[in-house]
């Protein structure tokens, strides 16, 4: 049946309910070109402000999850579990929580994304082991991941094309932030895995999509909510991004933390990120009877390399030079480094996630545009987090570039991170509560 989209355009910015017919049609009209990008525009803006009930939402997700291929994994014999995090600064956590928790005993078919305005995204950061391919058949992706237990790849073409081009749209016309519209891009693309259970890292702070911890904790109860209506149990963690996470920011740096961690040497918040979230999929998948358990497991796989190992494979498999996990210097770098030191003697009161990552971007660690070439080597490493005391002189960040231009984008922006206080002040939690 054929709507009128001004019609439903309309009905919603007036406040009404649209049923699950009238949902699916837009969605299968949009995929298919025949609505233009300035009618959705003004729908995803009534949705914005109108919002969506359950029922809408469970409709608009299942359209998009249906808007191309569904894997099929039911022959892969491992419990299938992913994680996802909503986005922010300095999160390389997939990277070496993926090889932990196979190495446990657990499938993952993971595809991540790019990064997406000031958030850096796991491909760019697995794309800068020389030789490394993201992209596979999704015959190779099944066969890899039924071997190995792990694929790291990046979305296909034909899996959920309805949020590739909706969330381009959104991106371009200011309609990225509402609980709707992010619960439903994340839940059709995770459903459309086949998995047994999903982990989310849903981020909170000025370098998320989520600023504060009630809007934060909406969107992780209704991700688990359309999890359990699809028979796949969610489990969402609020975690800290008002700071950037660990100690690296930019893209082949972030895959040196990435092999840190993995050998037990990576910084405090990024290490307990890892463990908190990876023993929760051990949990879900039944390989581990309670998060005790389930963390002595992944610490004994970081103790004995298997992480490594299973990383090392991965790595070959999708004909990257696995020799980066011993020798990181084999991963791109730039060519200068410049200090952003302490003016006076103080206590970091904030580091501002949302300036080191627009900063990050504007050096060329991230995308202006969405074809801009990102420059792999560069990056900056916080060295001050909130309530570090530092003295006069002492570094809070280093900037690794290669061009002057880059330098002088960037510094402006990252000299606004810091705020000092005279006063001791108290660290951030990392881990801000849990829905399920
Ligand atoms: N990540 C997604 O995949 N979609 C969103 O809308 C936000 C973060």
């Amino acid at each position: 049946m054929s709507h009128s989209m001004t019609e439903l355009i309309g009905k919603k910015r007036d406040g009404g309910s649209l049923t699950a017919a009238e949902l699916e049609w837009i969605i299968a009209e949009y995929t298919a070109d025949v609505i233009p990008d300035y009618q959705l525009s003004a729908f995803l803006m009534a949705v914005i402000f109108r919002g969506m009930s359950t029922e809408e939402l469970s409709a608009w997700t299942d359209a998009m999850l249906h808007s191309g291929d569904v894997l099929d994994l039911s022959s892969i014999a491992m419990p299938k579990i992913d994680k996802h995090s909503t986005g922010g600064v300095g999160d390389k956590i997939s990277i070496p929580l993926a090889p932990l928790v196979t190495a446990c005993g657990v499938a993952i078919p993971m595809m991540s994304g790019r990064g997406l305005g000031h958030t850096g995204g796991t491909l760019d950061k697995l794309d800068t082991i020389p030789g490394f391919k993201s992209r596979l058949d999704p015959d190779v992706f099944a066969r890899q991941l039924d071997e190995l237990g792990l694929v790291l790849a990046g979305q296909s073409e034909t899996l959920v094309p309805a949020d590739r081009r909706i969330y381009a749209l959104r991106d371009a016309s200011g309609t990225v932030p509402a609980v709707p519209l992010i619960a439903s891009s994340i839940m059709s693309k995770k459903l459309a895995e086949d998995l047994d259970g999903l982990v989310l890292d849903v981020k909170i702070g000025s370098g998320a999509f989520m600023k504060d911890v009630a809007s934060g904790t909406t969107l992780a109860e209704t991700m688990v909510k359309l999890g359990r209506s699809h028979n796949t149990p969610v489990v969402g963690f609020l975690t800290d991004m008002d700071q950037p996470l660990g100690t690296e920011v930019g893209n082949a740096n972030e895959m040196v933390e990435s092999i840190a961690i993995l050998r037990g040497e990576g910084p405090e918040d990024t290490t307990e990120l890892t463990m908190v979230l990876g023993a929760e999929m051990l949990v879900l998948a039944g390989v581990a009877d309670d998060r005790a358990a389930a963390r002595a497991q992944l610490e004994a796989a970081v103790d004995t390399g298997a992480g490594l190992e299973v990383f090392a494979k991965v790595i070959d498999a999708q004909g990257g030079d696995p020799a980066v996990l011993d020798d990181p210097t084999l991963l791109p770098s730039a060519d200068h480094a410049h200090v952003v030191a302490a003016e006076r003697d103080g206590y970091v009161q904030r580091c501002d996630a949302l300036a080191v990552g627009r900063s990050a971007v504007r050096l060329g660690a991230g995308r202006q545009a969405k074809e801009d070439e990102i420059d792999p080597g560069v990056g900056i490493t916080v060295h001050a987090k909130v309530g570090d005391e530092v003295a006069a002189g002492d570094p809070l960040a280093t900037v690794r570039y290669n061009t002057a231009d880059q330098l002088n984008a960037c510094l402006p922006v990252l000299e606004t991170a810091w705020v000092m206080s005279e006063e001791p002040q108290p660290t951030i939690p990392l881990i801000l509560g849990e829905v399920s």
